[in-house]
């Protein structure tokens, strides 16, 4: 059997953890042909339930795992892992302020950052999904001089995701039908799902839907579903997190033609250099890399603007704490 690739999962005893673990540990992470090993990070108090995951992991008699380890210390977490997925983070409290969220953030993935900077395998690849997803990849990133800038990332793909299933159900195909989408800039509120690039039965989906549905459902649909299936289900939105958790790594070992992820920009497309932006990407021979070429309308012009405004803002407050 192939030597296993190490796997580790921060804020493994949280809701999308438990999502993710046993579809990771299956081989829907790397391929039916990659053994894995787990090493899950949890701060102390949650080290007990993390426990309790892994007993349920061992039950499974999952073929493809070979070896849970289960740690509060990032230094061992991250010692020789290839894939780094950082789902744990400091949710956001009632009347949190922007800064108290962002410092306590930076707490956590600022030595994550330095950990898999000393620790990790040269092949590391990093998928931020704890929030806010795109800051604290940057975060990471900067704390990690080391390791390449490209392999760090945050997830957009669950946005991505979601955009194309509300676009295939308001026409009527399935989603397999909806080619090309992208969302850009911060995943949050402002983040801008693009349907002027993508493509519906060969033709472009902005034209086969009313402007007024584009604008005032389809985009404020894709940036709160998150708030809409809390409300839904009483809990967050964790199984399709960790499903688009998957698809991003799959995707970025694997290759894909197009899908969305926020990547340190390199200037395309008028995004200051060294911001975690969502961008169009295909990934080939285990890397991303931006679509380019694209003509960006005024409507997009605008909205990716505000989104990476936003990107900025969230990076000036991070350098102004001494974070970054
Ligand atoms: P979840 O597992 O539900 O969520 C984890 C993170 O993912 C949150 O930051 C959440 O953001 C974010 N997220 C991104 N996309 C989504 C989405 N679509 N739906 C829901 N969440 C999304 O949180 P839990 O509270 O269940 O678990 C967190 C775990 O992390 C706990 O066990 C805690 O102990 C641990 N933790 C570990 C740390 C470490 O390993 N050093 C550090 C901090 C916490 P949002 O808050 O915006 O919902």
């Amino acid at each position: 059997m192939a030597t296993p690739v190490k796997v580790t999962v921060t804020g493994a005893a949280g809701q999308i953890g438990y999502a993710l673990l046993f579809r990771i540990a299956s081989g829907q992470l790397l391929g039916p042909d990659v053994p894995v090993k787990l090493s899950l990070l949890e701060i102390p108090q949650a080290v007990k339930a993390a426990e309790g995951t892994a007993m349920e992991l061992d039950d499974c008699a999952f073929p493809l795992l070979s070896g849970i380890e289960i740690t509060d210390d990032p230094n061992v977490a991250f010692n020789g892992t290839s894939v780094g997925l950082l789902v744990g983070a400091m949710p956001r409290k009632a009347g949190m302020e922007r800064g108290d969220l962002l410092g306590a953030n930076g707490g956590i993935f600022g030595p994550q950052g330095k950990a898999i900077n000393d620790h990790a395998a040269d092949d590391i690849r990093v998928l931020v999904v704890g929030n806010p997803a795109n800051t604290n990849a940057l975060i990471a990133q900067q704390h990690a001089p080391d390791v390449p800038a490209d392999r760090f990332t945050a997830m957009t793909r669950l946005d991505h995701n979601r955009a194309i299933s509300q676009l295939a159900a308001k026409l009527q195909v399935p989603v397999t039908e909806i080619k090309h989408m992208t969302i850009w800039g911060n995943h949050s509120a402002t983040q801008y799902p693009d349907l002027f690039h993508t493509e519906v039965g060969g033709k472009v989906a902005a034209e086969q839907v009313d402007q007024e549905w584009l604008r005032d459902t389809f985009i404020p649909t894709v940036a709160k579903r998150g708030a809409a299936i809390i409300e839904a289900r009483g809990a967050s939105s964790a199984a399709s997190a960790a499903n688009a958790a998957i698809d991003h790594v799959y995707d970025w070992v694997n290759g894909t033609e197009w899908t969305s992820a926020a990547i340190v920009s390199d200037g395309s497309y008028g995004v200051p250099e060294g911001l975690v932006s969502s961008f169009p990407v295909r990934a080939a021979g285990g890397r991303f890399e931006i679509i380019q070429g694209l003509e960006i309308d005024a409507f997009s012009r605008e909205r990716i603007d505000a989104s990476v405004r936003e990107l900025a803002e969230e990076r000036d407050a991070v350098k102004s704490l001494g974070l970054i």
